[in-house]
């Protein structure tokens, strides 16, 4: 076996792991059933739906028995996995029930239920998910009910059920609430109990000025997917916040990652071409200004990093909030959308808001 070193030059055992494993296709609904407030019962239950490991009438027809097929629980339709889940009466009626309940509109597959709660609370996601699998797993169960005891489905009785299901698992729930009615109202039919909640607080930053006789570059990159059509962006200013000059740059396909490291580089090369000897990085990534620090960079960029930093008397890395760096992750979003390689820099031409007018706004930080 060659095992060769990651990203940061290290030989590491899970880079060896990563040499010899083979990749299947990535699912992210795993990542949602996998919780310690769903019941392993439930969970394991709908990972046997989602990889398709049951028997119902379409399967077996399509393994050659010939059988008459008919939904057990309404008798209207042919019986098969997606009725029974999604399209059959008393399942849309169940829906229909716990829909009302959280505002939402009626799932059609596991992968909506997944995105419904996507903008709710911590707390909300979780009861969604007890509420929405238990259901599913019900709905399955409930024909063997059906077929060997000869018990009808009743609705309340189902309601039921889920609710008792979503209390119990209630105890094992952790995360926060936000303070609105509409989770106060999801506690209070369960009966949830008291709930700690997350406050989100506004938080004031600023855009610095660089010192005298710096340069400074703001950095950003971007990509549209990780990883995807990548990009970068720099935006250059003197001492007097006066704009030098600012670049785009394509770099192709690659991660998010990648691209802020790229940044980082061609502002180090660019501060070269401009005869810049003292010089200030700034970012808004906290991964890049550390490895840069701590002298930990790509290995494919090294000799780059290396050289750079010869050519300055001095490099300091800056670490900025996300919202004071606008004007270079502008720059980057239009670097993603350029060819690998390709450049457009334009010198002297002042973008965005001038420099000194940046230093006079308060910018808000949502924590
Ligand atoms: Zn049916």
């Amino acid at each position: 076996m060659v095992w060769s070193a990651d990203l940061k030059g290290k030989f590491s055992t899970s880079a060896a792991v990563e040499r010899i494993r083979s990749r299947e296709p990535k699912v992210n609904w795993p990542a949602y059933i996998w919780k310690p407030f769903l019941h392993p019962a439930i969970a394991s239950n709908i990972w046997k739906l989602q990889q398709q490991i049951y028997v119902d009438d379409k399967v077996m027809i399509k393994n050659g028995f010939e059988v008459v097929s008919r939904c057990c629980i309404c008798t209207a339709e042919q019986d098969c996995m997606e009725h029974t889940l999604w399209k059959c009466q008393f399942s849309i009626n169940a829906w229909a029930w716990i829909c009302s309940i959280f505002e939402f509109e009626i799932p059609q597959s596991f992968i909506d239920v997944c995105k419904l709660a996507h903008h709710k609370s911590p707390l909300s996601k979780e009861v969604w998910m007890i509420v929405a699998c238990s259901i599913i797993k019900e709905l399955w169960f409930q024909k063997n009910k059906k077929l060997f005891e000869e018990k009808s489905p009743q609705l309340n009785e189902f309601k039921r059920k889920i609710w008792q299901f979503v209390y119990e698992g209630g105890f094992r729930m952790k995360d926060t609430k936000w303070g609105q009615s509409y989770d106060q109202h999801i506690i209070d039919i369960f009966q949830l109990g008291v709930r700690q909640i997350k406050y989100s607080y506004i938080k004031e930053c600023f855009w610095k000025a660089p010192d005298q006789n710096f340069i400074l570059f703001c950095c950003d990159g971007s990509s549209f997917g990780n990883p995807g059509a990548a990009g970068f962006g720099i935006i250059a200013r003197d001492s007097s916040c006066e704009v030098i000059g600012e670049m785009s740059g394509g770099v192709g396909t690659a991660t998010n990652y990648i691209a802020e490291i790229l940044a980082v580089i061609y502002a180090l090369e660019w501060a070269f071409v401009l005869k810049a000897q003292k010089v200030i990085i700034r970012s808004d990534s906290k991964t890049v200004i550390n490895d840069f620090c701590n002298d930990c960079v790509p290995w494919m960029f090294r000799a780059r990093w290396l050289n750079a930093k010869q050519n300055s008397e001095n490099i300091i890395f800056q670490h900025c909030f996300r919202e004071v760096n606008f004007s270079a992750d502008d720059l980057a979003k239009r670097g993603a959308g350029l060819r690998a390689g390709e450049r457009i820099i334009h010198n002297g031409r002042p973008s965005f808001l001038k420099g000194v007018e940046m230093l006079n706004i308060v910018y808000y930080r949502i924590c």
